[in-house]
C-alpha cells in the first residue's frame, strides 16, 4: 500500500498512552491499526536515530552519533550530512520510478534532485529553505523548517510556545497543499517542533518537577502540542485513508529530564579503575560546582552561567580533559557520550593493557560494579553492556567499549564534586525535558515494528 509517513520528533509512548482520551486520532489507530512503543537507538538522540530510520543502518554502521547540545547553542555542530544522499529510503523509492514528496527531512539539507519534490530547512541554524523544484510550489507560502533556532528564556516562553505551535500548524498545512497539488506514490513529513516544546516547556507542565513553575498559563502547553498534531494527522487520515497507509513514528520519547547526576569519574576513582585527578583540577572543579549549586539554590542558573563562561579557566576546564583526546593514552576514560543524560559510555583502551585477558576482565569488573551501584539503597544503573552486545558495524570505533543506562532521573556528570558520587542536575532549570528511550509506532495498518531499526525495511517492503 502507498504510504504517508510522518516522523514526530520526541513523541513519547508513555505520555501519549496516558493522554489517549484527548488524542482521538491516535486512540482510533489503537483500535483499528497500531499503537505501540518503538525503541530508539543508543543513545536516544535525534541525529543517530533519524540516521538509522533513514537508512536502516545501526549507529555502528552509519557512524553518526552527534548529539544536539541545547546547553551549548553557539557551538552546535554544523555537521556534514551529505553522506545521506542516495542512501535514504525516499531515494530508493524515487529511483524505483515512484514519485515522492519529502517535506522537512531533518539533516537532509540542502534538498537534492529526485522523482518528485523535496523541501528542506537548515540543520541547526535558521535560514533559507532549499527546494528541489520551485515550479511545483508556485503560490504556496512556505513556513519555517529545519532545526533549532531559538533558545527561549523564561520571559520569552509564551511567545516561543505560540510561535512554535503556529509553525507546526503551517508545516502540516503546506504538506497537505502539496499533497493535493500532485499525485504521489509516497509522501514524507518531518515535524521537529514537539521535541523543542518538550525540552523547554516541561517544567511548566509537570507539578512533580523540582523547578515547576506554579504561576503560568503554560500548564497545558505540551498537551496542546500533542493535540494539534493528533488533529492535523487525523485530517490527513480522513482524506487519504483509502489510498494510503498513514504511518507515524518518533525517533525517541520524551519526559522529565534527570534531576540528579552521577559523578562517573568519582565512581571509577573509588573503585580503583582510574587514578585520582590532580589536586589543582579537583580544587577548580569543586569551586565550579559550589558556584553552580549556589546559583541553583537561588534559581539563577541561566544568568549565572554567562558569568561562568567568562571565567576562562573554568571555560577551559569545561571543554578539556574529560573529553576524548585524539590520541588516547588513558587505560580507562569517560568520553562525552550523551551529555548530562541517562546513557553513558566508558572507553577501555585495549592497547594499554598487557594482555587480552586483563582487558576483558577489567571490562567485566566495571560492568559488575556499575550494576551494583546504589543511591539511598536504590539501584541506579538499569543495564550495563559491552558495545558488541549492542551494535556491530564497521564504524564502531567511535562507540565506547562499555555502555550503560541510568534510571531516567539520573544523568552522567563527568566533573568531580569532592567525594560525592551523586548530586543535583543544576542545568535542569534551563532544559527540563529530556529524551526517553521509547517513542511511538502509530499506523492505520497493523505492523510489528519494535525499534527504529525496523522502520526502513518496513517502508521498503511496499516499494520494491
Ligand atoms: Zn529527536
Amino acid at each position: 500500500m502507498k504510504k504517508i509517513f510522518i516522523i514526530c520528533d520526541g513523541m513519547d509512548f508513555e505520555y501519549t498512552n496516558a493522554h489517549l482520551d484527548e488524542l482521538p486520532f491516535i486512540s482510533e489507530m489503537k483500535k483499528k491499526g497500531t499503537f505501540s512503543p518503538l525503541q530508539s537507538v543508543v543513545p536516544a538522540d535525534s541525529v543517530p536515530s533519524w540516521s538509522t530510520i533513514y537508512t536502516g543502518l545501526n549507529p555502528c554502521e552509519h557512524g553518526v552519533l552527534d548529539a544536539i547540545d541545547y546547553l551549548d547553542a553557539k557551538n552546535n555542530l554544523k555537521g556534514d550530512y551529505s553522506w545521506l544522499q542516495g542512501k535514504v529510503f525516499w531515494d530508493k523509492i524515487s529511483s524505483s520510478g515512484k514519485k515522492v514528496l519529502v517535506v522537512n527531512p531533518f539533516m537532509a539539507f540542502p534538498a537534492w534532485d529526485l522523482n518528485g519534490l523535496m523541501i528542506s530547512g537548515p540543520v541547526f541554524e535558521g535560514g533559507e529553505l532549499s527546494i528541489s523544484d520551485e515550479s511545483k510550489c508556485e503560490g504556496i507560502k512556505m513556513p519555517e523548517m529545519g532545526g533549532i533556532t531559538d533558545y527561549p528564556k523564561h520571559r520569552e516562553m509564551n511567545d516561543f510556545f505560540q510561535k512554535t505551535l503556529r509553525t507546526t500548524q503551517e508545516q502540516f498545512e503546506v504538506f497537505e497543499q502539496l499533497l493535493k497539488k500532485d499525485s504521489y506514490d509516497f509522501a514524507f513529513l518531518g515535524i521537529l517542533t514537539l521535541d523543542r516544546m518538550q525540552h523547554f516547556l516541561w517544567r511548566y507542565t509537570d507539578s512533580t518537577d523540582v523547578t515547576y513553575v506554579k504561576k503560568s498559563n503554560l500548564h497545558n502547553s505540551i498537551l496542546e502540542t500533542y493535540k494539534l498534531i493528533d488533529t492535523k494527522i487525523g485530517e490527513i487520515y480522513n482524506k487519504y485513508k483509502d489510498e494510503f497507509e498513514i504511518l507515524v513514528i518518533s525517533d525517541h520519547g520524551h519526559g522529565k529530564r534527570c534531576e540528579k547526576t552521577f559523578y562517573i569519574n568519582r565512581f571509577l576513582i573509588e573503585n580503583g579503575f582510574i587514578p585520582n585527578k590532580s589536586l589543582k583540577k579537583r580544587f577548580i572543579e569543586f569551586g565550579k560546582n559550589t558556584y553552580l549549586s549556589f546559583l541553583y539554590t537561588f534559581h539563577i542558573v541561566s544568568p549565572g552561567i554567562n558569568t561562568l563562561k567568562k571565567i576562562s579557566v573554568l571555560r577551559k576546564l569545561k571543554n578539556a580533559d574529560y573529553g576524548e583526546k585524539k590520541t588516547n593514552t588513558a587505560k580507562i576514560s569517560v568520553p562525552n557520550f550523551d551529555g548530562v543524560n541517562p546513557f553513558g559510555g566508558i572507553r577501555v583502551n585495549k592497547d594499554m593493557f598487557d594482555s587480552t585477558d586483563d582487558f576483558i576482565e577489567t571490562k567485566k569488573s566495571i560492568i559488575n560494579k556499575l550494576l551494583l551501584l546504589e543511591d539511598h539503597g536504590k539501584r541506579v544503573v538499569e543495564w550495563a553492556k559491552l558495545k558488541e552486545d549492542i551494535y556491530n558495524g564497521s564504524k564502531s570505533d567511535f562507540y565506547p567499549e562499555i555502555i550503560y543506562k541510568l534510571d531516567n532521573n539520573y544523568g552522567v556528570e563527568r566533573g568531580l564534586f569532592g567525594k560525592r558520587k551523586f548530586g543535583k542536575s543544576y542545568f535542569h532549570e534551563i532544559i527540563s525535558g529530556g529524551h526517553r528511550w521509547y517513542g511511538v509506532n502509530i499506523s492505520s495498518e497493523s505492523n510489528d515494528m519494535k525499534s527504529v531499526l525496523d522502520v526502513f525495511d518496513y517502508i521498503m517492503r511496499d516499494y520494491q
